[in-house]
């Protein structure tokens, strides 16, 4: 019988096995930052997310801005 090895946690929607460990390691890091729950700064709301890459949204309140592609805090990123 051959077991089938199961990925770790490690494992990250996206990237497979295509990639080297240095560039999902990377993309982790940046995956985790772009999912973190965040406020809407207009309302003040969770329901808060990124539409595409550099464009924010509020769920609640519509509130629509354009900051970074992966996070909204750029002097964080830039830190
Ligand atoms: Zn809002």
């Amino acid at each position: 019988m051959v077991s089938k090895r199961k990925q770790g946690s490690t494992s990250l929607p996206g990237l497979g096995v295509k990639f080297g460990a240095t560039v999902r390691k990377r993309y982790g890091k940046v995956y985790q930052t772009l999912k973190r729950k965040r406020r809407c700064p207009s309302c003040g709301s969770q329901r808060f997310g990124r539409v595409a890459s550099g464009i924010w949204h509020c769920g609640k309140c519509s509130y629509k801005v354009a900051a970074g592609a992966y996070d909204i805090d750029l002097e964080k990123l830039q830190g």
